[in-house]
C-alpha cells in the first residue's frame, strides 16, 4: 500500500487549509474511499480526517423552514430522525435503500455525495479507466456495460452515480454549502456533480481543498410530503446499487398536480432532474397517460451506451410507478429496507 501522511485538523478552517495541498483527501467515515485506497484505484498521500470536527454532525431547523444537514450526520440518523421522515418521507426512503444497516449507521451526509462510481473497470486497476488515469481510454465500452449510463454519457466515460440520497435531493432543490480557501460558498447540489465529457476524472465543481459542511433542504422542499416517494430497482432487494431508480414528489390540489419534483438515478454521471417531464406535469390530472407521457419526455434523449437498452424502457415504467405511488400518498410507515418496487405495492390513484 501507499505511503500517505494523516492529518487531523481542529477546525474547518485548518481542515481547509490542509486539504489544499495537491494529492490531499478528505476522510470521513471512510466507507468509500478506504475501499478505493486499499484497492489502489485512489492514491492520497494526505488524509484530512473530518471526521471528529465540531458542529458538523447537526440537523438544524431553521427560522425561513429550511432544514440545513451537517456534512457528517450520519446516512442512518438522518433516516431515522422522525420529524426528518414526515417532512422529507421520500428521502428518507432513498437513504433507507442504500448499502446495509452497518454502512448507513457508519456513511456520512458529504461523503454520499461524493462517493465514486462503481463501474468495475474503475476498481478494476489492471483496466483502462479515464476517470482512474485520463486518458488510458475506457474498457467498459464493449465490456461488460449492462448497468451504465444511458443519459449524458460520453466516448470518454459512461460510468453512472451511484448515490440514492443525491436523487431526491436534487429534486428537492438541495442546496450545497462549501467551505474553501475563499471562505464559504453555496451551490445547488444539480450544478455540484458534473458530466464526463473529455475529462471523466473532473466529476464535481468543487476545487481543491473545498469542504462540503452542509446541505439544505430550502423552505419549499417540506410541501411535497404528503406525496413523496423513492423507487429503486436494484439486482437483490437490499444491500445493492440502483439499476435505475427515481423520486417523485407532488403537490396536489383540487385534484391538479400544482407542483411536482422528478429525479433519477443510475441513469447518468450525476442524478438526472427531469424538468421537461415535469413541466408536462404541472396543472395536469394525475393519471396513467399522463405519467406515462412525462417518462417519454424524461427519458427523450436517453440512448444505450452498450448493453443497457433495457435500462431505458426500465426507467420509463420506474418513473410511471413512481408518480403512479406518489400520487397515491406517502405511506404512514416507509419500510425500513423498501421491497422491490416491482413487487405488490400500492398502485392507486387517490388524485
Ligand atoms: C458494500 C457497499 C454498498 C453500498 N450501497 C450503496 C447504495 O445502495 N446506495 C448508496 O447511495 N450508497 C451505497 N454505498 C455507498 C455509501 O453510501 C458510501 O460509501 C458512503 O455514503 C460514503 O460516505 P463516507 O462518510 O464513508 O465517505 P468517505 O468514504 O469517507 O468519503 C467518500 C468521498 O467523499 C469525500 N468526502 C467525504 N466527506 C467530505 C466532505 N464533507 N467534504 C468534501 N469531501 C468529502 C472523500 O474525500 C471521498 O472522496 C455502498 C457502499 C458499500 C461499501
Ligand atoms: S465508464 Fe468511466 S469509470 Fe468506467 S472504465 Fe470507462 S472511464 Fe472508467
Amino acid at each position: 500500500m501507499k505511503q500517505f501522511e494523516y492529518v487531523r485538523p481542529a477546525s474547518v478552517a485548518e481542515a481547509v487549509a490542509a486539504a489544499a495541498r495537491p494529492g490531499a483527501a478528505y476522510l470521513a467515515a471512510g466507507t468509500n474511499l478506504l475501499d478505493l485506497m486499499k484497492g489502489g484505484v485512489s492514491r492520497p498521500d494526505r488524509l484530512v480526517d473530518i471526521t471528529h470536527l465540531d458542529g458538523l454532525d447537526r440537523i438544524e431547523r431553521l427560522a425561513d423552514g429550511s432544514l440545513r444537514i451537517g456534512a457528517l450526520v450520519s446516512n442512518a440518523d438522518l433516516a431515522h430522525d422522525a420529524e426528518f421522515a414526515r417532512c422529507y418521507p421520500a428521502v428518507a426512503e432513498a437513504l433507507l435503500s442504500g448499502a446495509s444497516a452497518q454502512l448507513r449507521n457508519a456513511a456520512t451526509v458529504g461523503g454520499n455525495l461524493l462517493q465514486r462510481t462503481r463501474c468495475a473497470y474503475f476498481y478494476d486497476t489492471a483496466s483502462r479507466c479515464n476517470k482512474r488515469e485520463a486518458g488510458s481510454g475506457c474498457d467498459a465500452r464493449g465490456g461488460e456495460n449492462r448497468t451504465h449510463a444511458v443519459l449524458g454519457w460520453s466516448e470518454s466515460c459512461i460510468a453512472t452515480h451511484p448515490s440514492d440520497f443525491c436523487v431526491p435531493l436534487v429534486a428537492l432543490d438541495a442546496i450545497v454549502e462549501i467551505e474553501g480557501r475563499a471562505g464559504r460558498r453555496e451551490i445547488a447540489l444539480d450544478d455540484l456533480h458534473r458530466l464526463p465529457g473529455e475529462t471523466p476524472a473532473r466529476e464535481t465543481a468543487l476545487e481543491p481543498g473545498d469542504l462540503i459542511v452542509a446541505v439544505r433542504l430550502p423552505p419549499a422542499a417540506r410541501e411535497f410530503a404528503a406525496h413523496a416517494r423513492y423507487l429503486k430497482v436494484r439486482e437483490r432487494t437490499s444491500y445493492a446499487f440502483a439499476v435505475v431508480s427515481a423520486a417523485a414528489a407532488l403537490r396536489i390540489e383540487n385534484g391538479r398536480i400544482r407542483d411536482v419534483r422528478l429525479a433519477l438515478g443510475g441513469v447518468a454521471a450525476r442524478p438526472w432532474r427531469a424538468r421537461a417531464a415535469e413541466d408536462l406535469l404541472k396543472g395536469a390530472t394525475p393519471a396513467k397517460d399522463v405519467f406515462r407521457e412525462a417518462a417519454r419526455r424524461a427519458l427523450a434523449d436517453a440512448k444505450p451506451s452498450g448493453d443497457n437498452a433495457f435500462k431505458i424502457e426500465l426507467a420509463r415504467r420506474i418513473v410511471v410507478r413512481a408518480l403512479t405511488l406518489a400520487a397515491a400518498g406517502t405511506p404512514a410507515r416507509i419500510p425500513a429496507l423498501p421491497a422491490s418496487p416491482l413487487a405488490s405495492t400500492s398502485g392507486a390513484i387517490h388524485a
